[in-house]
């Protein structure tokens, strides 16, 4: 009863802003959430703001970081998110800020630590959410920033929710073909980063299984001239080298130069 007074609080309210704040307050305590509700309409009886996706025009500029557990999306989003005109934004993280003890905290948990994958509708509608509340903070600019996504999407399915959401300019394909190089590299991110699910050696077995099963097949599902492949096995800096050759040139045709008015 509760959960539908306030569905239809959330459905008269006209402002963007304290419908995204709702729904980041309800995606970190886990609280289930009616997306039609989250249509703010103006007098017109236009929608002004549809949480639940974007019209094709208005997509996420995007380029997409794939790549197997370990293979250092994380490492290199982290670094182009500190250059002005490019905003990272990595699914785990999403999933780990979330309280632990939270509906949806319990699901990522009891996924996670198996080694798993979060069902695609809650991932999916998660991050929507989550990089929805980014923009109403002008943390995320969609009209100055280059979005880098590293974890999402990870099945073909997720890909094909995503299209409302994100237009992709380019695939960074981490690949790597020596698994167990990979492996050795989540037992040091265990120790430094205190990462559960890196540090049982099932588990980071079988994230590898299932990244190969479920997330290497999108790599296929977007078109071949999408596609950049870089050596997941060399240096930082070097595959930085690689990354910024193609991603700089992006960044610059498709937004302004984030340093001049
Ligand atoms: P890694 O850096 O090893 O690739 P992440 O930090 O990206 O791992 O993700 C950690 C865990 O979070 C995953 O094993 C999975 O359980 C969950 N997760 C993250 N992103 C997704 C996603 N796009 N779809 C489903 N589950 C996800």
């Amino acid at each position: 009863m509760c959960f539908v007074a306030w569905d239809d609080w959330l459905r008269n309210q006209s402002d963007c802003r304290i419908k995204s704040k709702y729904f980041e307050i309800a995606a970190q305590v886990g609280v289930p959430i009616d997306s039609s509700a989250a249509v703010v309409r103006n007098p017109l009886g236009r929608d002004t703001c549809d949480h639940d996706g974007l019209s094709m025009t208005n997509r996420y500029k995007t380029v997409l970081l794939l790549g197997a557990p370990g293979a250092g999306k994380g490492t290199q989003g982290n670094i182009l998110g500190t250059i002005p005109g490019f905003y990272h934004c990595s699914c785990g993280d999403v999933f780990r800020q979330i309280d632990i003890s939270s509906e949806l905290g319990k699901i990522f948990y009891e996924y996670s630590s198996r080694g798993e994958l979060v069902p695609d509708d809650v991932t999916v509608k998660m991050w929507a959410q989550s990089i929805h509340a980014h923009t109403v903070l002008s943390e995320y600019k969609p009209h100055a920033d280059l979005l880098i996504l590293d974890g999402i999407p990870r099945t073909v399915e997720q890909a094909k929710l995503m299209e409302k959401h994100i237009e992709v300019l380019k695939i960074i394909h981490l690949y790597c073909n020596d698994e167990e190089a990979m492996f050795e590299r989540l037992r040091r991110r265990a120790l430094k980063a205190n990462r559960l699910d890196d540090a049982d050696e099932k588990v980071i077995r079988h994230r590898w299984d299932v990244y190969e099963a479920e997330t290497r097949p999108v790599v296929d599902y977007y078109p071949k001239e999408l596609l950049f492949e870089v050596n997941s096995l060399g240096s930082p800096a070097m595959i930085l080298h690689d990354i910024l050759d193609v991603v700089a040139p992006i960044q610059d045709q498709v937004f302004k130069n984030p340093l001049q008015d």
